[in-house]
């Protein structure tokens, strides 16, 4: 009989370097700890929770008879912090019957359990001293191979090394998670100079493949890649701010969904990451950085040091930038600080015309262009922030990663940026940028003159369906790893589509297979996109394997135009509102008996009419953030697309 070899997947290259995550154990069970623990247990690891014995003993505890040696008080810290997570919203957990995978313990009597650990990660209170000592420790318990990481966003990594032996050392590492560590997808992978490349490799695919993360190997450097860039940019804004004398709300008219970046824009961002947790940051970088050629751009202005006196952190302590108040009616508003007087006014609706022209275009890069070459005040700060900022990133690389893909990577994946700063740059046009740069006496670093006198003139390509950047090194470009195991839809947009219309896109994805893409606003489902899924499978009958279905939007689909539908009854255009009904009907009935095998992959929000064909499908793939469900019927309407289905 003729076997035939599977192709190798990543998992398999996981396992066939034979190290197997089965038990985690966590150390410190505070804001991170408790959190990456929920984590590990939503993706099927047993956790080891570990946290101190209390000193002192609570009023209840007291009241009840309990003495510090009793159980229930010794793992007092470490339960109480769990529970306190396990009601988080959003919650860290998927559902919270796995907090069962996640056993509790304490430092001083449960410390030898770690020996079972394959990966021992520390999330202890940031300072080095306490850190070391438990390092300690652990290194008497451990078994023998298995990692050990460190959460710290601000230690030196191979600070913490000293005094451990060999094999500690060649596996140790920081896994830098971010908050809060389900749902923000970064994870900061900082090798030292003597951890072994295995374990580099083997958590940087691991990252990627169970834990959902987007894995970015660092330099041990200050901050690492994500909060160096991210919050010099913050920082950078603060002090525009002033000099521009513009306000908290322009500020977050500019730089938001306009340029590809959060709602949340720079000030409600600052508020929900808290004011204080970005000041230790900028702290961090200027007490480390002395070379940093802006250093002093990480000072704190006066503003934000009277913010965090009075305590004013953000959502944590219920004010920040903004603030929910009450007006005279008791209605409810939202209010902003102006930083010249630290009073909060009434939140002003801003417009800048150069914003205003680009939300009328349909790409991201064209509205970045179109906000950059306006001429009002909005733009010119614009132009300086963005200026400013590319060049402190060149100035970056290598130091803080030798590959520039690595910087927009963790931005995107950390900050929520949609275009990284080489990406943004690339936007903009290289050389036109490096003129206006130059102009504005924001020169770049040599290496990207070095670019582009090799007439390359940009920082990322995609070649055949595959993303490549610049490589400082060879002066070429080389591509951009980890792709291999992904379809990458925006890797297929440069190429023809095999057919397409306003809302729908149908690419050839290789072996025989077409991935239909919608995008319409919020991916919502009208008659574009129902023609698309009705052509997708008529082609893909004629000649294809298969179909898939699925984007890289925001979320999968919204659902069906609901509101189209309510105009229709309210014109009371009955036969037209049937005639849409069944169509709806006749495309999902068309995905279940199709000839072809139709693979709905959702993902994010998936509602109604997205449902639905999802439930239609020979096979739905579903992220582990999807949001799914008939949210229609809330809506008092019958499903009628085909999710009354049994
Ligand atoms: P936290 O203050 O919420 O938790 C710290 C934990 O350390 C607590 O559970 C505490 O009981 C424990 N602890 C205190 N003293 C100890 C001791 N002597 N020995 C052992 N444990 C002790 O802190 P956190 O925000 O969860 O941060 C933990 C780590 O993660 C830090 O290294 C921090 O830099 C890093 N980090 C934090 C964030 C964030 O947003 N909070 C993000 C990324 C990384």
């Amino acid at each position: 009989m003729e076997t035939v070899a599977e192709p190798i997947t990543t998992q398999q290259t996981i396992t066939a370097n034979k190290r197997k995550i089965k038990k985690v154990a966590v150390l410190g069970s505070g804001v991170m700890g408790s959190r990456i623990a929920c984590h590990f247990a939503n993706i099927g690891v047993e956790v080891f929770l570990l946290d101190i014995v209390p000193k002192e003993l609570t009023e209840k505890e007291e009241a009840q008879g309990l003495t510090l040696e009793d159980k229930s008080v010794r793992n007092r810290i470490v339960n109480d912090a769990l529970q306190k997570a396990l009601k988080d919203n959003p919650s860290p957990i998927y559902d919270k019957k796995l907090a069962s995978r996640i056993q509790t313990g304490n430092f001083t009597d449960d410390m030898s359990k770690i020996g079972d650990a394959d990966w021992v990660l520390e999330a202890i209170v940031e300072n080095e001293d306490i850190k070391k000592k438990v390092f300690g420790d652990v290194e008497e318990r451990r078994k023998e191979g298995a990692i050990v990481s460190t959460n710290t966003s601000s230690i030196p990594i191979h600070k913490l090394l000293e005094g451990r032996s060999e094999d500690f050392q060649k596996h140790f590492l920081g896994t830098h998670f971010f908050n809060p560590p389900r749902y923000l997808r970064l994870l900061e992978i900082i090798p030292t100079e003597k951890t072994d490349p295995e374990v580099v490799n083997f958590l940087s695919d691991y990252g990627t493949t169970f834990l959902g993360k987007a894995s970015v190997t660092c330099k041990d450097t200050t901050a690492f890649i994500a909060n160096r860039i991210g919050v010099f940019g913050i920082m950078y804004i603060f002090h525009l701010m002033e000099e521009m004398e513009m306000t908290v709300e322009e500020i977050d008219a500019l730089t938001g969904p306009v340029i590809g970046r959060p709602k949340s824009a720079t000030f409600r961002t600052c508020d929900l990451v808290g004011i204080d947790t970005l000041v230790n940051v900028a702290n961090i970088v200027y007490e480390n950085s002395p070379d940093d050629e802006k250093r002093d751009l990480f000072k704190i202005p006066d503003y934000v040091n009277k913010l965090v006196e009075n305590g004013w952190l953000g959502d944590k302590s219920g004010q920040g930038f903004y603030k929910k108040s009450r007006d005279e009616e008791g209605n409810r508003v939202i209010l902003a600080l102006d930083i010249n007087t630290m009073d909060y006014k009434a939140k002003q609706k801003v417009k800048f015309g150069s914003v205003e022209n680009a939300k009328n275009a349909d790409q991201l890069e064209e509205q970045i262009r179109i906000v950059h070459n306006g001429e009002d005040r909005g733009a010119e700060f614009m132009r300086k922030l963005t200026y400013g900022s590319l060049q402190y990133v060149s100035n970056r690389v290598p130091e803080i990663a030798d590959e520039l893909y690595k910087v927009d990577d963790a931005l995107n994946a950390g900050f929520g940026w949609k275009l990284g700063p080489f990406a943004t740059w690339d936007a903009l046009g290289v050389k036109e940028t490096v003129k206006k740069m130059e102009e504005y006496g924001m020169q770049p670093a040599q290496w990207v003159y070095d670019m582009l006198d090799k007439g390359f003139d940009s920082f990322f390509k995609i070649e055949d369906g595959i993303k490549k950047y610049y490589d400082l090194e060879t002066k070429g470009y080389k591509e951009v790893p980890g792709q291999e195991g992904f379809i990458i839809l925006e890797n297929y947009r440069k190429n023809k589509p095999v057919w397409q219309n306003e809302g729908a896109t149908l690419h050839d994805i290789g072996d025989g297979v077409l991935n239909l893409e919608f995008h319409t606003k919020m991916n919502a489902i009208g008659s574009e996109v129902l023609e698309g899924i009705n052509k997708s499978i008529e082609i893909a009958e004629n000649g294809y394997n298969g179909l898939v279905i699925s984007n890289e939007g925001d979320n999968f689909s919204v659902g069906a135009n609901v509101g189209m539908m309510f105009m229709l009854a309210v014109e009371q255009e009955f036969d037209e509102l049937e005639f849409a009904v069944r169509r709806f009907q006749d495309s999902m009935m068309r995905i279940r008996y199709s000839a072809v095998p139709v693979v709905v992959a959702p993902h994010s929000m998936t509602l109604g009419g997205g449902c639905e064909t999802t439930m239609h499908s020979d096979m739905a793939t579903p992220a582990a953030e999807t949001y799914i469900g008939l949210v229609e019927v809330g809506t008092g309407l019958i499903p009628a697309g085909g999710g009354t289905r049994h």
